[in-house]
């Protein structure tokens, strides 16, 4: 099949970066089209730390460009997406001898506070460990700690929500398609896209391909792009372990690891502690990139120098793994190589312009689109101006600090609901969860219920206006109930989406 239409800019990936260019291009007025061979945020975008960040380490490697902007996006995304998006304080423990001096840290810490535009999260302090609340899951070695702020990030919802919008603002949005193969044709793109449930190939045309495919970059541009020798990125994997609950802190850990390198123990979906990450060259395919035996090992081990009650194997409920994207920019270690990205744009003498997205982080995606946006200026005309910063994503049009207001509100509203499910429709969908409530007067009216506090009118939502086809795109990426649904509920969800998926089509 092949259309007519000519779009402007047609988006490989439906990752966060592939997501946040085609909405901020849809905004400018651009005809946008994006394609994402299977769920939106199913490549790395949800398999990271999920941290708004500065990132405190990069600046050892003088990444002073990137842990700037990083810095200044924080309170810029809090307020875009304050359901989605929240500040997160940081404990730090120090010991003497310990791999960084506390003057460094603190010298760090003091760039933190002060280069990043910082104006609602508060800044550093000392704590003593003796006594703060946060020194007590924690081994008798530290007497100090700093707490410094961040942000956390529920960072498939992140990507949801900027592929919704740019839907919303008119960008043809395909899930489960993959370009198969790009190829200039009469000064335009020919691209042929494969539907992956059903194997139904089309052509599109568009005046410039961007290609946002994360760490799939190197091998779009020799698979679909035919080209020959590339190796712009380098493949980094990271694996985390999530736990039984290891301490009732709302605060984070930042730990320093004998070996150099830091992990994080974090407060997750109130229940559990996220511990990662790792961090090792990867060469693969990186859809099947698992957590390995020996990571399980690290991250236990690291975990367990600290805290008082050991990390075992048992105490796994889950685990994840992605491959980050990184350009290549010669470092030895895995931990050295650049964070930051790199946009290159292609197409000379009249050719289709082609732009390529190396690196990025999920804190820089909203910059990266606007230097992305820049390129495709500079290739097929400029068109509208930045809009993005003080824009707000679906469901997070409410105040930053207004996250507690909202839940009383819907309380009210919807008196039958328990506190933590109010809690976590309002965390997930902000201002739409009464949106996806109606009518309903009581938990009857929300239908069937699957596990945990999950029902029809839920699962309904996300199957109209969140793309979702599978369970495990409700149960991993929508939501993250597939930590309390057993998987004999996973399979009932299964079989009603289907069902449910059928009827529609
Ligand atoms: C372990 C780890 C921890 C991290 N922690 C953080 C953190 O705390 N904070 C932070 O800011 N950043 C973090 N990052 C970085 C961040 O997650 C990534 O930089 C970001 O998610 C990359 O997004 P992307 O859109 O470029 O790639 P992806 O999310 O991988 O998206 C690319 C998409 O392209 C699709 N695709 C590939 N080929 C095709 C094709 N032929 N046709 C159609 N679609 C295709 C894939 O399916 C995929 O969904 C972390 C990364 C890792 C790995």
């Amino acid at each position: 099949m092949s259309e007519q239409t000519i779009f402007d800019v047609f988006v490989i990936g439906g990752g966060i970066n592939g997501c946040g260019i085609a909405r901020d291009a849809v905004g400018r007025g651009y005809s946008v089209a994006l394609a994402e061979m299977k769920d939106f945020a199913s490549g790395t975008s949800s398999g990271s730390t999920k941290l708004i960040h500065g990132g405190l380490r990069y600046l050892e490697y003088y990444e002073f460009r990137l842990v700037r902007e990083a810095l200044m996006e924080r309170e810029v995304l809090w307020a875009m997406a304050p359901h989605v998006i929240w500040p997160m304080r940081f404990v730090l423990p120090f010991h003497k001898g310990g791999m960084r001096p506390a003057w460094l840290i603190r010298l760090g810490l003091f760039l933190y506070d002060h280069i990043g535009g910082r104006k609602q999260l508060p800044p550093t302090r000392t704590l003593d460990m003796t006594r703060d609340p946060s020194g007590l899951p924690l081994k008798r070695l530290f007497t100090k700690a700093f707490e410094y702020s961040d942000g956390w990030v529920n960072d498939a919802r992140l990507v949801v929500l900027n592929a919704r919008d740019a839907a919303d603002r008119g960008a043809r949005v395909m899930p489960r398609t993959r370009v198969v193969s790009a190829r200039r044709n009469d000064g335009h793109w020919a691209i042929e896209t494969e539907n992956t449930v059903t194997g139904a190939r089309a052509t599109l045309r568009a005046r410039m391909l961007v290609n946002a495919t994360g760490p799939w970059v190197d091998r779009v541009l020799a698979d679909a792009i035919g080209k020959n020798d590339v190796h712009n990125v380098r493949l980094v994997q990271g694996s985390h372990i999530v736990v039984k609950k290891k301490f009732d802190d709302p605060r984070a850990y930042f730990f320093q690891n004998p070996d150099g390198r830091i992990i994080f123990a974090i407060p997750y979906e109130n229940e559990f502690t996220l511990i990662g990450t790792t961090d090792h060259d990867f060469d693969g395919n990186p859809a099947e990139a698992h957590i390995n035996d020996a990571e399980i090992d690290y991250l236990c081990k690291a975990a367990s120098e600290y805290f008082t009650d050991p990390v075992t194997r048992d105490d796994i409920v889950w685990t994840y793994s992605a491959v980050r994207p990184l350009f290549d920019d010669g470092a030895s270690k895995a931990q050295e190589a650049t964070r930051d990205y790199v946009l290159r744009l292609e197409g000379e003498n009249g050719q289709a312009p082609l732009l390529n997205v190396f690196g990025g982080k999920l804190t820089t995606y909203r910059r990266l689109s606007e230097s992305a946006l820049e390129k495709i200026g500079e290739a097929i005309g400029v068109k509208g101006r930045k809009w993005t910063a003080g824009s707000s994503l679906p469901g997070g049009d409410f105040p930053a600090a207004g996250y507690d207001a909202e839940v009383a509100s819907l309380k009210a509203r919807y008196p039958f609901l328990a506190n933590s499910h109010a809690r976590r429709l309002v965390r997930l969908y902000g201002t739409r969860a009464a949106r996806i409530l109606g009518k309903a007067a009581s938990e009857a009216d929300l239908g069937k219920r699957f596990g945990a506090d999950l029902y029809e009118t839920e699962v309904s939502w996300l199957i109209d206006q969140e793309w979702a086809r599978r369970a495990e795109d409700v149960l991993w990426r929508r939501t993250k109930l597939g930590l309390k649904l057993s998987p004999a509920e996973a399979a009932e969800l299964e079989e009603y989406i289907q069902g449910a998926a059928n009827a529609a089509a």
